[in-house]
């Protein structure tokens, strides 16, 4: 029996399988279409989140809070102060989150344009970056084509009012929610001079100023609304002095040792070098001083030098490697050289765990909507710079894993990302495609796109905030991805221990 019963078992099997297999296969097909193109592997979907009763009292706090705001963002456009001069700027916000019931330490790792405001107490400590350094020559008048307010004068052409004002804006209103319903934790937020060029948030971050966050908010005016999960490269940027022999260029050159030379040396050497450098690697240079006058030998030259890469570690390498190139160039004109070691940042570190919170508000608030004139003049924009006519994006980008890092910008919030998990958000404010750092960027943050865009990322980062203090598990995840991410391996300043910041004294500040 058993024997003749076997065979007969083997069709059954097959046909029952078969049947699963077939199920299988109808359930899959007849699964609804996804929101998002799954042609694209790197998409990763969210649904939006769910506006809780305090996330819906933050947002009302900051819609109701967008005439001052506008003002304040309006107020650090117009003070327009670049890097380490921003004392109009820092005074505004912090004196604005003092009005709010924050306690605000003016000054902070020997930076007198930074600031500390914290509120409440306990874990969790939570962060919010804010800048408002502006770009030296940008000068340009609000919602205008291209004319300067002073010719020369510096310009908001990244958007650093909108990216303070936002950040206090949001500090205030999770503070409001806070104070109302007895929520526990801590608020801080900082004041963070001079990203453009000094790196305010390296000197912070040395000096300990960022220790003991849960973790830390920011995010960034651009031309899209999106949550970026790329990382940015780590860099240290220096310059070089030579030191050679002045002489009559023309009646006694063999006399003299040139500077210049040892410049232009130099950096054919880094011209070389730069092919037996990773494609992830960038180099750039320029001249800062180069002699006087063609007919006297010059004693004295000084370049400026930026070395990048993907990582920190690399960065260090090529770095002794371009020492050595400088070395050799010194050597060639007999000349001798200092190395003045102006700032370095790590690589970001980005946190998909809390990324994902703020994307999730995000799509829960939707993006800015702009009214049919800041379209039309978003458009000018475009067509002065020849770039396609979109106007501003009124659409959230996906949420995507990175792509195969190839290398490119850095920032100093990598930093903060190095010494906490810290999420990052972009919202347009700015139109698509136009170029950064340009006039049309200080054009739109000084008229109602930029109001628009703090806002929108006031609303967004209060409400992510809130999911911090209300959900601890949502802290523990992004730190346990941090930790995995770090691979065991702790800060360690990028800069000399006893390099001061380059303050530049009150006093000094002040344009005619
Ligand atoms: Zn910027």
């Amino acid at each position: 029996m058993k024997r003749r019963a076997l065979p007969q078992t083997r069709p059954l099997s097959a046909f029952l399988a078969g049947l699963v297999l077939g199920v299988a296969v109808f359930l899959l097909a007849a699964r609804p279409a996804p929101a998002v193109q799954e042609d694209d592997h790197l998409i990763i979907k969210v649904s939006p989140a769910r506006l809780t009763p305090l996330k819906k009292e933050a947002i009302a706090w900051v819609d109701a809070a967008a005439p001052e705001l506008d003002k304040i963002k309006n107020e650090i456009w117009a003070a327009a102060e670049v890097a380490m001069e921003e004392y109009k700027s820092s005074a505004a916000l912090a004196g604005y989150l003092e009005r709010n019931g924050f306690k605000v330490e003016r000054g902070a790792a020997g930076l007198p344009t930074a600031f500390v405001g914290v509120f409440g107490s306990g874990e969790p400590v939570i962060g919010f970056l804010a800048e408002y350094d502006a770009l030296p020559g940008l000068s340009q008048q609000a919602a205008s084509a291209q004319a300067p307010v002073q010719a020369g004068a510096p310009g908001h052409g990244c958007g650093h009012n909108l990216y303070g004002t936002a950040s206090a804006a949001a500090a205030v209103a999770v503070k409001n929610v806070m104070a109302r319903h007895g929520i526990k934790g801590t608020l801080k937020i900082f004041g963070c001079p001079a990203e453009e060029t000094v790196e305010g948030k390296v000197f912070m971050a040395r000096a300990g100023v960022f220790d003991g966050l849960s973790c830390c908010l920011q995010w960034h005016p651009g031309g899209d609304n999106q949550v970026p999960l790329g990382s940015e490269s780590a860099l240290n940027q220096f310059e070089v002095e030579f030191f050679g022999k002045t002489a009559h260029a023309a009646g006694g050159a063999w006399n003299g040792r040139s500077a210049l030379d040892a410049v232009e040396l130099a950096d054919v050497g880094l011209n070389f070098l730069r092919e037996h450098l990773p494609p992830t690697a960038r180099l750039h240079y320029v001249i800062v001083h180069g002699g006087d006058a063609p007919n006297v030998v010059p004693d004295h030259a000084r370049a400026w030098y930026y070395v990048r890469d993907i990582d920190r570690e690399s960065v260090e390498k090529h770095y002794e490697r371009v020492l050595k190139v400088i070395e050799g160039a010194a050597m060639m004109t007999g000349t001798t050289y200092k190395v003045h070691f102006k700032s370095g940042v790590h690589e970001m570190l980005m946190n998909r765990a809390g990324n994902e919170l703020v994307y999730a508000n995000l799509l829960a608030l939707g993006p800015p909507s702009f009214t049919d004139e800041e379209q039309a003049f978003a458009k000018a924009v475009q067509k002065n710079s020849g770039v396609e006519e979109k106007g501003l994006s009124g659409k959230i980008e996906p949420f995507k894993r990175p792509e195969r890092n190839l290398g490119g910008g850095s920032t100093d919030v990598a930093e903060v990302s190095w010494l906490t998990p810290t999420t990052s958000l972009v919202v347009a404010a700015m139109p698509l495609g136009a170029p950064g750092h340009h006039w049309s960027t200080v054009a739109c943050s000084g008229m109602s796109i930029g109001t628009k865009a703090v806002v929108t990322a006031a609303k967004v980062l209060s409400a992510t905030c809130l999911d911090f203090l209300t959900e601890p598990q949502s802290i523990r995840r992004m730190r346990d991805e941090w930790q995995a991410d770090k691979k065991g391996r702790e800060y360690k300043s990028p800069l000399p221990a006893d390099l001061a910041p380059p303050v530049v004294p009150r006093q000094t500040v002040g344009r005619e």
